[in-house]
């Protein structure tokens, strides 16, 4: 957890920012991670996992724009996805699979509310998210809001609160690192709201988050057990070994059809675990960021997995 925090601070230093995005050794790195600058090379990485069974949501990098303009800008981007999804669809056979509370839909979207200009103000996020999941109702798509650092977690709840009363096609993710999480996801329940579960991707203190990651995994199984009983269609977002393994036992103990959730994984991590799960027969999710503010997103991909810096120091080394 230190060399986490290390990394995620020596991040935020603009020269550490500088190298990175401007040295040649880190391309290689940069690429697995992120399927690319353009929406065409994130359609392209989608049509290279649909065929193998594996689903995906693609995600529009970038999070705390700046101005109104670059909100409105995200908007419109985030509706021309979806309907780039909803042409890719008429060619994909399998654009949605059947499951007892309604569709699944095998390509959807991923969104950050300080994208949609939460910064700005809650009211202007909400008009811009609520444009948005018109569009992908219209075209029966499902929208997910990521989940960002703990200053925005209420806010975010609630925002999801809201326009899912108008919109069920979204959704939202919680953290295991957090200790409010035990509360959200009966909110969730009582609501039928899809959540996404993740250990968490952001430097929190002690007075909101567990810092040892032994608490974090142990809370995401308690709370991934709840979600299996209580929660609508749950989706599981680790590359845990350990963890998926034991959300099988547990799926199976209460006799939960493999289709009734779904795991989820980065793009460029852990793609043998990925095909694998699809080979057992469970719903796999391949979350596909693109867009030329990957650097955030990058860092916390780095920060995750120190052995992926030190890697990319070396390179930078060896020139
Ligand atoms: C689909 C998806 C969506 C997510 N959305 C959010 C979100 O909205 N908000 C949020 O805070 N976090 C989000 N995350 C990130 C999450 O919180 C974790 O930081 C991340 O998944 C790493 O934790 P882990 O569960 O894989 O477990 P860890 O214990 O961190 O890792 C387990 C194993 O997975 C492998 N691994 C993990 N990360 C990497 C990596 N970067 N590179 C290479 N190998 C790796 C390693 O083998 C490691 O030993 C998301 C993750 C996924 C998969």
């Amino acid at each position: 957890m230190f060399a986490r925090l290390m990394i995620l601070k020596a991040s935020e230093m603009r020269p550490v920012r500088k190298m990175i995005t401007q040295s040649r050794a880190f391309r290689p790195l940069i690429r697995r991670f992120v399927a690319g600058e353009t929406l065409d090379q994130a359609i392209a990485a989608a049509e290279e996992l649909l065929p193998k069974g594996i689903y995906v949501s693609l995600d529009y990098l970038g999070e705390n724009v700046q101005s109104r303009e670059e909100a409105v800008h995200a908007k419109n981007t985030y509706i021309e996805i979806l309907k780039r999804i909803a042409a890719i669809k008429e060619v994909m056979p399998m654009d949605h699979v059947g499951y007892a509370d309604g569709l699944v839909e095998t390509v959807n979207l991923s969104v950050k509310l300080t994208q949609c200009g939460l910064d700005q103000s809650d009211d202007f996020a909400e008009e811009n998210y609520r444009e948005v999941l018109a569009v992908a109702k219209a075209i029966g798509n499902f929208v997910r809001v990521d989940m960002e650092g703990s200053p925005y977690t209420e806010r975010t709840v609630k925002l999801v609160e809201r326009v899912h009363v108008d919109y069920p096609n979204t959704g939202t993710v919680l953290q295991s690192y957090l200790y409010r999480t035990t509360e959200d996801v009966e909110w969730a329940a009582m609501r039928r709201l899809r959540i996404r579960l993740v250990k968490g991707a952001y430097f929190e203190e002690a007075d909101v988050a567990y810092q040892e990651k032994m608490r974090v995994d142990e809370a995401y199984m308690r709370l991934a057990e709840r979600m299996l009983e209580a929660c609508a269609y749950p989706a599981f977002a680790t590359h845990d070994e350990a963890l998926i393994e034991k959300i099988q036992r547990s799926a199976k103990a209460l006799n939960l059809p493999k289709d009734r959730f779904e795991f989820q994984m980065l793009f460029g991590v852990r793609r043998d675990l990925q095909e694998k799960l699809v080979a057992e027969g469970h719903r796999m999710r391949v979350y596909i960021p693109y867009g030329e503010s990957w650097y955030p997103y990058f860092s916390r991909r780095l920060a995750e997995r120190p052995a992926n810096a030190l890697f990319a120091l070396k390179s930078l080394f060896k020139g």
